[in-house]
């Protein structure tokens, strides 16, 4: 691997490990699909599979962009941009565990619980790539270059959140056996976030999504406050 030494480096990088990771999630969203039983993850994973392939588009409007930025700072030669060949590590070892989690002998409706424990851990790392090359592209100014990426960023979101929606309200129900459920069992769901077995609330706030409100000036304040 070459040296990395600017950000514009970094974020080549990192637009080249999120079109890896988005390959292998195509041929790996077919075989969890086939693995499903319920009718709703079917839909789910499918629509998906579709906006994944949107996905795809924008990363290579994504590359002719910052190709485009290069080739205007006549920093590089075209031909040497990209990686090309560079494999995201992290999806492919996301997808073998979920692979060899969803192939073990197992209840339908439990497989299926599974499924999308296995789908949302592969959406948090793209969560987490998106919003990362975001805010690359925000520092470095390439403002077309972030808008496709929010985009990208938001479409995992959404996913993650449908999923969690999904599980919450029927697969993890379904799939908890012993579960009889009382008069105040749909209330008591719907105020817990991340049921399906994520993180939602704290991969959130760890992606620059938002500005945290700066600390210094409120502790200024109260000290202000507290001295008058
Ligand atoms: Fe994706
Ligand atoms: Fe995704």
């Amino acid at each position: 691997m070459e040296p990395l030494l600017t950000l514009l480096d970094l974020l080549k990088h990192e637009i080249d490990d999120l079109s890896s990771a988005e390959e292998q999630i195509v041929d790996a969203l077919p075989k969890m699909l086939e693995k499903a039983t319920s009718r709703e993850l079917k839909d789910a994973l499918q629509d998906h599979l579709s906006v994944t392939q949107r996905q795809q588009d924008r990363l290579e409007q994504v590359r002719t962009l910052v190709a485009e930025h290069v080739a205007d700072n006549k920093k590089k030669l075209l031909g040497k941009l990209f990686g090309g060949n560079t494999k995201c590590k992290g999806m492919e070892g996301l997808i073998a565990e979920g692979q060899k989690m969803i192939s073990q002998n197992m209840d339908l409706i439990v497989r299926d619980a599974a499924i999308i424990g296995a789908a949302q851990k592969i959406e948090h790392y793209e969560i987490a790539g998106y919003g990362t090359a975001r805010a690359y592209a925000s520092e470095l100014g390439l403002t077309e270059v972030e808008t496709l990426l929010e985009v990208n960023l938001h479409e995992e979101y959404e996913t993650d959140d449908a999923l969690t929606a999904l599980a919450v309200r029927l697969v993890n129900v379904a799939a908890d056996k012993g579960n009889v459920p009382g008069p105040d069992h749909a209330a008591k769901k719907s105020t817990r976030s991340g049921s399906a077995g994520t993180a939602k609330k704290t991969s959130r706030a760890s992606s620059p999504r938002k500005k945290a409100a700066p600390k210094k000036a409120s502790a200024k304040a109260a000290k202000k406050k507290s001295s008058e």
